[in-house]
């Protein structure tokens, strides 16, 4: 039965929380309302599940939002109460402290009344050699009121209808353009989507994801429903000086695409960067290094201010002759990055992946621990101060 209940405050064991607005409950439900709505929080992995016992108390979704990019009160914080819960909830990193809330653009489409846009391209992005389908699209915004921060992420609502001949949920992707769009004209939008595919371990069949393989598909000229913007999470400072450590898995890149094109390629006349920004960028061959061309171009125009640095797994070994992933990146670079999460300017982020955290957190344990620091204290530290930030999905 659907009987959700207060929960206290978020525990620090890693996983995402989501924040679900759900109207039309059944009254089995002793939650705290507002303008009809009801309000959840529930952790990635739990999403299924709890879509499942919505449908069936009779209400529906109709919206869904990262747990940290709205200022509810404490009070108003829910967790489904199922006792196999074993909810995995993260401290939520508050937005920069330059950015305040009133400049940040959340929810202006919901699901129920998303901005139709436009595919104006769709190309791929692995190129021969590399692993799967990987394509990046743009979509065009004109005629809307779609504006969008650097690290936030949109909707998309696939086309056609679920099992239950139900339309599609919406999936969250990070935007991988700055705020002007790749135009420069602040009218689009553009994604960095894998098509997710892999064997049924019972029929052994092939599975494709719905919405990735919507998308990887979608024609030019397409309409495309369009929710959000959403996130608080992964937001730039404003800071030009400030350091910004960046460790991403595949499509991990895409805000920091966002991120190193604001920065370094585009020019502002109120934001000229000059700190650090340093990409550790984990990939299974070298045909996977998404936007390579551009963003090796960046670094011969600005050796100073970027650097990258790959984990090629299934190419390179590292120091044990194990593959390499990150984490091995982080551990050689271990003194040097501990070096700049010292500085009060710096600020690291982490995208791509479920799961890559631990290997992070084993490199930087290892930094640490060298200078008599407990990591995970630390880590908390920097949470608190907004200056870890983390989106895996
Ligand atoms: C904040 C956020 C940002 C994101 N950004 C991006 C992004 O930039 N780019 C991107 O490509 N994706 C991104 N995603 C993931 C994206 O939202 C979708 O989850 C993804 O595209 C898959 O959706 P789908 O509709 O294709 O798959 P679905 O049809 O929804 O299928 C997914 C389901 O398939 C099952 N499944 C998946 N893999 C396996 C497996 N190996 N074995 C068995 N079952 C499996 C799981 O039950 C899973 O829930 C992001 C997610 C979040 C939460």
């Amino acid at each position: 039965m659907f009987n959700p209940s207060e929960s206290s405050s978020a525990n620090s064991l890693g996983g995402r929380l989501y924040r679900y607005e759900v109207v039309g409950l059944r009254s089995n439900v002793s939650t705290v309302r507002r303008s009809g709505s009801t309000f959840f929080t529930v952790s990635y992995e739990r999403m299924g599940q709890f879509m499942r016992q919505v449908a069936q108390s009779g209400g529906k979704i109709i919206n869904i939002f990262p747990a940290s990019s709205e200022n509810l009160p404490a009070s108003n914080v829910i967790s489904t109460s199922d006792s196999t819960a074993s909810e995995s909830t993260a401290e939520a990193a508050p937005a920069p402290k330059s950015k305040k809330g009133a400049d940040i653009p959340v929810n202006i489409y919901r699901p129920n009344s998303p901005f139709v846009g436009k595919c104006l391209s769709n190309e791929e992005l692995v190129r021969e050699g590399g692993e799967g389908t990987v394509r990046h699209l743009t979509f065009d915004l004109s005629g809307g009121d779609l504006r969008y921060l650097e690290g936030q992420s949109i909707g998309i609502i696939p086309e056609g209808t679920d099992e239950k001949g139900k339309p599609h949920k919406l999936r969250l992707y990070s935007i991988a353009s700055t705020r002007h769009g790749d135009n420069l004209d602040d009218k689009t939008v553009s994604l960095c989507v894998r098509q997710l595919v892999y064997k049924n371990k019972e029929t052994n069949e092939e599975v494709k994801g719905v919405c990735s393989t919507y998308l990887t598909q979608l024609p030019v000229g397409a309409p495309v429903k369009i929710t959000g913007p959403v996130g608080k999470e992964m937001l730039l400072p404003d800071d030009p000086n400030a350091n910004i450590i960046m460790m991403a898995t595949g499509t991990g890149i895409a805000p920091f695409r966002a991120f190193i094109w604001r920065m370094l390629k585009e020019k502002h006349e109120d934001y000229q960067f000059k700190g650090l920004a340093w990409l550790f960028f984990g990939v299974a061959y070298t045909p996977n290094i998404l936007y390579k061309e551009e963003l090796e171009s960046l670094q011969e125009q600005f050796p100073e201010n970027l650097r990258l640095t790959y984990a090629i797994s299934r190419e390179q070994q590292n120091v044990d002759g194990g593959k390499m992933y990150i984490q091995s990146r982080i551990q050689e670079n271990a003194d040097e990055l501990w070096g700049l999460v010292q500085k009060e300017n710096t600020h690291v982020y982490i995208c791509g992946l479920k799961g890559m955290e631990g290997g992070i957190d084993e490199g930087m344990s290892a930094a640490a621990i060298k200078n008599g620091v407990d990591w995970s204290e630390y880590q908390r530290e920097l949470k608190k101060a907004g200056r870890w930030h983390v989106e895996t999905y």
